[in-house]
């Protein structure tokens, strides 16, 4: 560890005490003694591993079964390093070893059904597992549909989305790594909102780095179905302009209509490239949607922002990227943390019949790579707004840097480290 990593505990002791959750009511739990209750947690992401982990650590004796399909956490945050091969997939991935210790009870496995009326879920497999409390943590699907051409594109994986960190990632790379120099990689940013805003931009700097130096005779292409940058927009402006001059085009209101082979159609223009990488528009994972939880925009999840219990349904708790978010809230690892400690929080005082906490209060911090080592971030405080139910932005709080720089590379890689640790329970 360098001098510039940030303490585990004092991060973990600021994170939790800004989220404000019910700490003082969970203070002095114990694991001794009955179950208080069953919860099931589906989804070991940001947002469902978080859950399991703090509903141990605060509750105690609540009995905390984690069902997720793959053998083991993937990050989404810090992968786009590896498409610049500036990172290893082993450096994005850990295990649920420090989960299971805590407590939590490890199922691998898909969940094809819940049965809210019966309080259980069904696995693929056909095995049933009962709840008293249900938390949903799948993370987003994809709107392939909206893109003519685009499902198929990529059932055949010869576009890419790199969108789930995993085999995606890896395959990405390839791609990156067999363009010839002269070759383009186009990007292509669906309308906002989708998983993480920064992200795409991160990806054009990281991947524009590597061409630079690799094949300076190639092309990055963004082209982004928004008006424009969707965060830290000076920033990104800044370093297209400044670092990927001659290498970098962005270019605003570009929405991919078709893609036909190596063909992209947009309104005015067709285009073609060497790699051809789609970020979809995207959904609430597809388990909400068959559990009947989507209720926005057909596309979204509604939550009481107290409990992060569904509008929907009595009982099941959706936290992370499938929520519709609150003003200005990001969907993000970080907020998806922060989701899983309000929802811990209250599952703990409602299985006690207790009152959960009226004031929340949640955060974020995304950090963002312009190259192999220089970073930027953003930075927001939200405070839950008990007459308009929702959070609100803090004002004055938050906001971006000055400009991008080494310390902050530093910073993104122990911010990694430490989230990591906090969800998944590694010493
Ligand atoms: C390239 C990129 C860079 C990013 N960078 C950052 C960053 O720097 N900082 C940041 O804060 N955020 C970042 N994000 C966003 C972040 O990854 C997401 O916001 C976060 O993963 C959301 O957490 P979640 O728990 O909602 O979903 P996920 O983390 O996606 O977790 C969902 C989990 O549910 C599982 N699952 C789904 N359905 C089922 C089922 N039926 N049965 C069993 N398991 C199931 C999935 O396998 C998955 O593990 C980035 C995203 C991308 C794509």
């Amino acid at each position: 560890m360098n001098a510039y990593r940030i303490g585990r505990r004092q991060w973990l002791g600021a994170g939790a005490a800004l989220a404000a959750t019910s700490l003082a009511g969970c203070a002095g739990m114990s694991a001794s003694g009955p179950s208080i209750g069953r919860v099931v947690v589906v989804g070991g992401g940001y947002g469902g591993a978080t859950t399991a982990r703090y509903l141990k650590l605060w509750g105690g004796n609540v009995d905390v079964t984690l069902i997720e399909r793959n053998a083991d956490f993937v990050s989404c945050p810090i992968s786009n390093l590896v498409l610049g091969g500036y990172k290893q997939m082993s450096d994005v991935t850990r295990g649920y070893g420090g989960l299971k210790a805590a407590g939590v009870k490890l199922v691998q496995g898909e969940v094809s059904a819940v049965d809210v009326a019966a309080k259980k879920v069904r696995l693929a497999g056909g095995a049933e597992i009962a709840y008293d409390r249900l938390v949903l943590a799948p993370g987003i699907d994809f709107m392939s549909e909206q893109i003519g051409g685009l499902g198929p594109a990529l059932d055949s994986g010869r576009v890419l989305h790199g969108w789930k960190a995993g085999p995606q990632t890896v395959a990405l790379r390839r791609q990156i790594e067999a363009m010839p120099d002269g070759g383009v990689f186009a990007m292509f940013i669906p309308k906002a909102p989708y998983r993480c805003p920064p992200g795409p931009y991160e990806r054009a700097c990281v991947v524009a780095s590597y061409l630079k130096t690799a094949k300076p005779k190639s092309k990055v292409l963004v082209l982004d179905a928004n008006p424009e940058i969707q965060s830290k927009k000076a920033l990104f402006e800044k370093a297209f302009k400044d670092r990927y001059a001659g290498t970098l085009e962005y270019r605003a209101n570009a929405e991919l209509k078709e893609l036909s082979g190596n063909l992209a159609k947009l309104e005015f223009e067709d285009l073609r490239a060497d790699v051809l990488n789609v970020i979809p528009p995207q959904r609430a994972g597809d388990l909400a949607r068959s559990a009947g939880l989507v209720n926005i925009n057909n596309r979204w999840v509604g939550v009481n922002w107290l409990t992060m219990e569904s509008t929907a349904a009595a009982g099941v708790h959706v936290i992370g990227d499938a929520t519709f978010p609150a003003p200005a809230m990001p969907k993000s690892g970080h907020m998806a943390n922060q989701h899983a400690k309000v929802a811990a929080a209250a599952i703990i005082q409602l299985l006690k019949g207790e009152a959960v906490n009226p004031t929340p209060v949640v955060m974020n911090t995304c950090y963002s790579f312009v190259s192999a080592r220089e970073a930027v971030h953003v930075a927001s405080v939200h405070q839950y707004d008990a007459v308009d139910k929702t959070f609100k932005t803090v004002p004055g709080s938050g906001g971006v840097s000055a400009a991008a720089n080494q310390i902050e590379a530093r910073y993104a890689l122990s911010w990694a480290d430490n989230i990591w640790a906090d969800s998944l329970a590694l010493a």
